[in-house]
């Protein structure tokens, strides 16, 4: 199904994020990512996404997985970035995709590598990359944005207006960076509302598994971490059984708020681990919620 239409239903769509494992031909950890996602099946998502690192970095990698999971039947989403490729680079992977019968693609610029060598080749924003996909392929699009603006824009504003030129030239789909704090979402909507674009926002969440990792993510990100949320995690950062715990628990209650107020899908950051995706989800009840929608 494409973007449009999964979005354009009444139920909340849930959605999960994985990135292709080191070995993700036939070794341990994809063996293990299987398990995972097979946990994570029942709770019928409407798209896995597959992340591919910008420039192409692990292209065959996520095509793999791309591939993998199309054949065990999911709907699969690719993240394509076009930051470091040339169009014929583009056009190559993009063949690749439409054999799978890849309906739908999020299409990112991609981080710009950190050592000074810009290397923009076709496409410098991912505007540009939308209009292409749009006059060259049948996908249905989905494209970032960002609740507490993008890293690089020099404000919300101008990254919400750089954000309708995705819209404008085609994409279907909004899919946030994470975020913590529903306000900030909610504000986010309003100003995209106020900018005129009308299409389905789907919200990013990430269920918080480690302190460290959560630090490194933070980061490369303009995220912002409630006080109260920041205080326990620090209170409990050596011990992963109580992060996970807190990361479960403040989860739930963020999703639980936006399911309450009518989002139209969330994403989750799985980090490639099914455990605490499930718990939130079960403490969702979604299974029982979406067996009710059908
Ligand atoms: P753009 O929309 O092009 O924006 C980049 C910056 O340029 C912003 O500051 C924006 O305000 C500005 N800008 C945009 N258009 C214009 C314009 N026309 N003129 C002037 N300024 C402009 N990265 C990966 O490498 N691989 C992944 O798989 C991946 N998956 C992601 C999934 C999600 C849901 C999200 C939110 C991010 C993901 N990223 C991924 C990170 C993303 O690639 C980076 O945040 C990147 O720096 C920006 O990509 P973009 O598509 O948002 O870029």
């Amino acid at each position: 199904m494409k973007l449009k239409d999964i979005y354009n239903q009444s139920k909340v769509q849930v959605s999960f994020e994985v990135f292709p494992p080191k070995d993700s031909d036939c070794g341990i950890k994809n063996e293990k990512l299987f398990e995972d996602i097979q946990i994570l099946r029942r709770y019928k998502p409407s798209l896995i996404s597959v992340t591919y690192g910008a420039g192409g970095s692990n292209k065959e990698k996520s095509y793999n997985l791309v591939e993998q999971l199309s054949n065990k039947n999911f709907s699969v989403m690719p993240h394509f970035t076009c930051v470091c490729a040339s169009k014929e680079q583009i056009n190559s992977y993009l063949n690749e995709l439409k054999k799978l019968n890849i309906e739908n693609i999020l299409a990112l610029r991609g981080d710009e590598p950190n050592d000074n060598n810009i290397c923009y080749f076709d496409f410098r924003y991912a505007n540009e990359l939308v209009e292409y996909l749009k006059l060259e392929t049948d996908f249905s699009i989905g494209v970032a944005g960002y609740p507490e603006g993008h890293l690089s824009a020099p404000n919300l504003k101008t990254d919400i207006k750089n954000l309708k030129k995705k819209i404008s030239a085609g994409a279907d789909v909004i899919f946030t960076q994470m975020f913590f704090d529903n306000s900030k979402f909610f504000a986010y909507l309003d100003e995209i509302e106020k900018e005129n674009i009308r299409v389905p926002v789907v919200a990013g969440i990430l269920p918080i598994i480690s302190y460290k990792q959560l630090e490194k993510m933070l980061s490369l990100a303009k995220v912002s971490l409630p006080k109260k949320l920041l205080a326990s995690l620090e209170k409990y950062k050596d011990n992963t059984e109580d992060i996970k715990k807190i990361g479960i628990d403040f989860a739930t209650e963020q999703c639980q708020n936006l399911f309450d107020n009518g989002v139209s899908g969330v994403h989750f950051y799985t980090l490639n681990k099914a455990f605490s995706t499930a718990k939130i989800l079960d403490n969702l009840n979604y299974e029982v919620y979406i067996s009710k929608q059908n």
